[in-house]
């Protein structure tokens, strides 16, 4: 078969998306399903539909145009900021799209008045994670010029932490939500429907909290792609944490020493850690590399160590597993080595196809 190969699980991330769903409804929280680490392959963004998933995300107007053109029909966001170069594609793709510039807005208002449609709009809040959103002193303005501009609704609001400076989601920063809310509201009448607290980061504090105040949204993609909360790495109970597999295959099996010799200078990828002395080791060569994936990334099954990579070679090391050469190794990915094979044209993606409910 052909490799290397992402192998997706649909079957399993109906499971994570559907479980998630739930627990969060329970808590007058809805979800949206970010399909952006899978470049929204329709039949990863049709199964996140199936799942219960209010509505579809992705950070690129050219992923939303891949569901578009499949035929998907749900509400979408575009949750990157829009570039002014792409007003068009994004009034005519996307239902909404998450904003902090007023003359993003503007050229939005031009498109979506241009195309006779209506565009919704959230305004994002910087929260302390200091990546995208606008200063909680001046979201006021911010909303009231949005209220004046034809053919945008603003929606409400948003926050998205742990992305730059891992800023963790907690009952501080939320409640902060919660009280722009009520502030914004208070001033210019109910206009604040959305409040979306954040992404897969939001769920300890989310599943956790005693009051999540007026959070009634995030948008999910890693723990439902990867069963996996990004705050420490840990599983999240009751999910699949192998729904996303790699596929390598065998072109080297020998048995080597298991230090280098010669004068040693760096590698193309920076200065390699010198290997400890074990003694002669099995090694093996996979046909992958930085190329197609993040190696570091890389979970290797049991009984199969990661020793080195370079761009289309990774080097394990073999205990009483011996792999052949043709052998396929599976290995696990996280979120770093997702995204990288999902984007490169050289891993192939095999959907293990089960029927959706
Ligand atoms: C990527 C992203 C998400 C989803 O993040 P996950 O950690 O994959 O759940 C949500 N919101 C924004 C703005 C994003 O960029």
């Amino acid at each position: 078969m052909t490799a290397p190969r992402l192998e997706i699980d649909l079957e399993k991330i109906h499971h994570n998306a559907h479980t998630l769903v739930e627990r969060l409804n329970k808590r007058g929280i809805s979800v949206w399903g970010v399909t952006k680490a899978a470049l929204g392959l329709p039949a990863i963004a049709r199964t996140l539909l199936a799942a219960g998933v209010e509505g579809l995300a992705d950070s690129r107007i050219e992923n939303i145009q891949t569901m578009r053109r499949a035929t998907i029909s749900a509400p979408m966001a575009l949750i990157r900021a829009p570039m002014l170069s792409q007003t068009e594609l994004v009034v005519t793709n996307a239902d909404t799209s998450l904003n902090t510039e007023l003359d993003v807005i503007s050229e939005l208002s031009k498109a979506a008045y241009a195309a006779g449609r209506n565009h919704s709009v959230l305004l994002m809040v910087e929260l302390g994670d200091l990546r995208e959103g606008i200063m909680p002193a001046d979201l006021e303005e911010h909303v009231r010029q949005t209220l004046r501009l034809p053919n945008i609704k603003l929606k409400g609001i948003g926050s998205n932490l742990a992305c730059r400076c891992g800023v963790a989601p907690d009952e501080t920063n939320m409640r902060e939500l919660s009280s722009l809310a009520d502030a914004i509201d208070k001033t210019f009448g109910p206009v604040i429907s959305i409040v979306s607290g954040g992404n897969s980061s939001n769920l300890g504090w989310a599943l956790g909290s005693t009051n999540t105040g007026r959070i009634n949204n995030l948008r999910l993609g890693e723990a439902i792609l990867l069963g996996c909360e990004p705050l420490h790495r840990q599983p999240i109970e009751g999910l699949f944490t192998d729904a996303i597999t790699l596929v390598a295959e065998v072109i080297e099996a020998k048995v080597k020493p298991s230090q280098p010799w010669g004068e040693i200078a760096e590698t193309a990828f920076g200065v390699a850690p010198l290997p400890a002395n074990r003694g002669p080791i099995f090694q093996s060569i996979l046909a992958i590399g930085h190329m197609d994936t993040d190696p570091e990334g890389l979970t290797a099954p049991p009984g199969i160590d990661i020793l080195g990579a370079s761009s289309d070679h990774v080097i394990v090391g073999c205990g009483k597993t011996r792999p052949k050469i043709g052998d396929e190794i599976t290995f696990g990915l996280n979120y770093s080595a997702l995204v990288r094979a999902m984007g490169s044209s050289l891993v192939a993606k095999k959907v293990l196809a089960r029927p959706l409910r």
